[in-house]
């Protein structure tokens, strides 16, 4: 293929800003180019969204495939719901905000989450009270061995909380080229996360519309969350963890002030940032590697850390929630 580029630096293209090398990198513009390429050139690939739920720890010697695919239709219109496909490369946020000015609900809870359409489905993105899962129809992929475009029904993607059947039987096997959404053209808006409600209060909207449900989040998150384009960083750097009604009982007894929210299967889920803040990291840093000053839950690359120095660092993390609380943190970004 003509247009592999070779050496190229893949800091642009993460948000954690890690200067790593790719020793190969391929932008791709269509299925049919993959498939073209999966025909002529054996693999392995390492797929490239947005960069923004990754740490890159190494140099890239896997062919790296950044998803550049293209396209925003509505393809099935109804009185009052509509199927909206997107292809894999486009950017999530500016997609929110297009379907937003088309009257579409149902992802307006999700502005400003940074990245692309084909790795949304990846950890089933969600915020605020909605997941991905929640509109989600069905998508397309390429298998990343065969060539073939195969497609997957909302049952066959296995989504659970921050996980889906691609990050864990399928991890690497297909590119996400086409997803398809549900929306609503009569959407009911979904503020039931005090954070929006306070919010719109704030901005004095009584009866908001997507529009200003989606201001209300970009005003949080923004107040809330660093910006990759100043201080690298890859969001919520673990997943919060959700604990057996036991477990948890033992743990509100040693710690009655510790937030909890009910799961509907009768475990607890706990927020991870309010254990790592009381493990004492919150604002901590080692070198250029810190855990956020405002968000616990989220490490960053104060300039010159390596992905290395960002393992390191949530690695004593892990170690010091696990001794002082008994539990184990897992990651929710990709480590390679
Ligand atoms: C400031 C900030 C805030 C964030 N807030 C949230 C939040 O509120 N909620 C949330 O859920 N996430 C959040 N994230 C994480 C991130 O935005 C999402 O996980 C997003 O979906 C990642 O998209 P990406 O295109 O950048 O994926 P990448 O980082 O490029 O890739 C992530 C993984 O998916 C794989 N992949 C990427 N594209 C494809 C594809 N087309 N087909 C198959 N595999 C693919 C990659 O190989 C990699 O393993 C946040 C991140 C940042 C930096």
């Amino acid at each position: 293929m003509q247009n592999i580029k070779q050496n190229i630096s893949l800091k642009p293209y993460n948000t954690f800003g890690m200067n790593v090398k790719a020793t190969r990198f391929l932008t791709i513009n269509s299925a049919k180019e993959l498939q073209t390429l999966i025909s002529t050139e054996k693999g392995p690939y390492f797929i490239l969204g947005g960069g923004s739920n990754m740490l890159l720890t190494q140099d890239v010697a896997a062919l790296v495939l950044k998803n550049e695919i293209k396209e925003r239709k509505i393809i099935r219109d109804f009185k009052h719901s509509v199927y909206v496909a997107a292809g894999g490369g486009e950017d999530w946020h500016q997609f929110v905000l297009w379907c937003i000015k088309n009257g579409l609900g149902g992802i307006e809870n999700l502005s400003l989450i940074p990245g692309t359409l084909g790795a949304a489905p990846i950890q089933n993105i969600g915020a605020y009270g909605v997941e991905l899962k929640d509109v989600f129809h069905a998508l397309e992929a390429v298998n990343l061995k065969t060539g073939k475009l195969e497609q997957f029904k909302k049952e066959d993607c296995q989504f659970a909380y921050r996980e889906s059947v691609f990050k864990r039987k399928l991890k690497g096997k297909y590119f996400i080229t086409r997803v398809i959404l549900k929306l609503s053209k009569s959407p009911k808006v979904n503020v039931s996360y005090g954070a929006i409600k306070n919010t719109l209060a704030e901005m004095k909207v009584k009866t908001p519309t997507i529009k200003e449900v989606s201001k209300a989040v970009i005003k949080i998150r923004s107040s809330k969350l660093p910006d990759p384009a100043k201080i690298g960083n890859s969001g919520s750097f673990f997943k919060n963890p959700e604990l057996s009604a036991g477990a948890f009982k033992k743990l509100q007894k040693a710690y009655p002030q510790i937030p909890n929210y009910p799961l509907p299967d009768g475990r607890v889920k706990v927020p991870a940032g309010w254990l790592i803040e009381q493990a004492g990291w919150k604002g901590k840093r080692i070198g250029d590697a810190g855990c956020h000053a405002k968000q616990a839950l989220v490490l960053v690359n104060h300039k010159n850390a390596k992905g290395k120095d960002i393992l390191k660092l949530s690695e004593k993390i892990q170690a010091s929630v696990k001794k002082k609380f008994g539990v184990a943190l897992s990651r929710e970004v990709n480590v390679f």
